[in-house]
């Protein structure tokens, strides 16, 4: 179905065509009938197949100029929340709309003003919950609520503090969930705030991310190793290689760069004008390997990352699935590799239990004495007078640090 056959105002339309969207994905086609008259709804579907749309024409349609905050999404990351606005922004552009983004780590005030002026408010739920005991957000006028990723909205780190901002609207708001994990219990929970909600799944086989899943064993000490042989055989254009610790994304970025691979970390430990920049420069494809913790797992839409590699299993399946999900999206192929170390079996059982498109795969020819090892200490020792540790006890890579040219070749080790 095209987007011209339902009833979307026509400057959105423009602004979708300009984006260069010609056919409804599944999701956008189920939900936005229902969303658009004002329905609750729940919409799952895989990763990257259009969920951002599906919400945003809905409340670009919905709101009225200079009428306050009538819309406000919730999204569990801050480069989340500005890639939505981001996307807000796009399909606004005809049909114009004060969008603003509330998020930690930027200093208040600056939101003040542009609080002000809008009518679509997209935040993480701390700073909203912030702006909300200041006064300087005021959500009595809200007519629709979205929870992206709901599931992790809605687990055990967000749940209380989005019951709080749930508090803080009017009942009668119409209430959107999407992910592309919602397991049963979450649902139940949904239900305490929705009214009668219309649920869409998109089935198994539909805009399924055709994303190629194996696991690698590799003993402990080998494992950077096997790291670096696959980025050898791989050889991605762009890749994102997940760890479960911020202390492990630093140490890995740095051993990566120590031998020439232009790989910068991202991490909740970091500043966040350095998480901007690093994501902004992964984005426009200045570097080609981003290291993550799993700030990067959700949502985030790349294009051109060609694989995903879990140097660490993540401890859930749903983790697992977001992950790899920054791979093949809107009908494109990826590639994912686990790194599997015995440390990581009980994770992987889990996964493995959930998801059966992960396959075993033996590395042949892999010499691990032909690649350097990893160090746990690299550049200054520690910190030198006063000067401070960042993040959990990791001294910041101090080093000059010159960028590699895009797409230099891997060295021969
Ligand atoms: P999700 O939230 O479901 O993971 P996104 O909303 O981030 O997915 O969309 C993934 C990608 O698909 C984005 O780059 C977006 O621009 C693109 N996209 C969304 N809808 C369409 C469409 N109807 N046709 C083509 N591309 C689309
Ligand atoms: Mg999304």
């Amino acid at each position: 179905m095209k987007f011209e056959e339902i009833n979307i105002d026509p400057l959105i339309l423009k602004a979708v065509r300009d984006l260069g969207y010609k056919e409804m994905t599944f999701i956008q086609e189920s939900v936005l009938p229902t969303a658009l008259g004002g329905i609750d709804v729940v919409g799952q579907s895989p990763t990257g197949s259009g969920k951002t749309a599906a919400f945003s024409i809905p409340l670009i349609q919905g709101v009225e100029r200079g009428k306050g905050v009538q819309a406000i999404v919730l999204s569990p990351t801050r480069e989340l929340a500005l890639q939505t606005t981001d996307m807000i922004k796009k399909m606004s552009k005809y049909r114009r709309v004060g969008v603003v983004t509330v998020y930690g780590g930027q200093p208040i005030n600056v939101q003040f003003s542009g609080l002000r002026k809008a009518e679509i408010v997209v935040g993480t739920p701390g700073r909203v919950l912030d702006h909300l005991r200041r006064g300087t957000l005021d959500l009595s006028n809200v007519k629709m609520l979205v929870l992206d990723e709901a599931d992790r909205m809605l687990d055990m780190g967000f749940i209380q503090d989005i019951s709080n901002i749930i508090r803080h609207t009017p009942r009668n708001r119409q209430t959107m969930l999407f992910s592309a994990t919602i397991p049963r219990e979450i649902m139940r929970l949904a239900g305490r705030f929705m009214k009668r909600p219309k649920i869409f799944r998109a089935r198994d086989d539909v805009e399924k991310p055709k994303v190629k899943q194996t696991y690698i064993e590799v003993g402990k000490k080998e494992k950077f190793q096997m790291l670096l042989a696959l980025l050898k055989r791989e050889n991605p254009t762009s890749a994102i290689i997940f760890t479960n610790t911020k202390s492990m994304a630093d140490i890995l970025s740095k051993n990566l760069y120590r031998n020439r691979i232009n790989a910068w970390a991202i991490h909740g430990g970091l500043k966040q004008s350095r998480r901007e920049r690093i994501m902004e420069r992964f984005r426009r494809g200045e570097f080609p390997i981003l290291v993550a913790t799993d700030v990067a797992s959700r949502g985030l839409d790349i294009t051109g990352v060609s694989h995903i590699f879990n140097y660490d299993i993540p401890p859930n399946a749903e983790d697992y699935i977001h992950r790899i999900g920054r791979t093949a999206r809107a009908g494109r192929t990826g590639r994912a590799i686990c790194i599997l170390c015995p440390d990581g079996h009980d994770n992987m059982r889990r996964i493995h239990a959930e998801y059966k498109d992960v396959k075993p795969e033996v590395f042949e020819g892999f010499d691990p004495s032909e690649y350097p090892g990893i160090k746990f200490r690299v550049g200054r020792r520690g910190p030198k007078n006063g000067k401070k540790y960042h993040g959990k006890g990791v001294p910041r890579f101090r080093g000059r640090r010159r960028s590699l040219p895009f797409g230099s070749p891997m060295p021969k080790w």
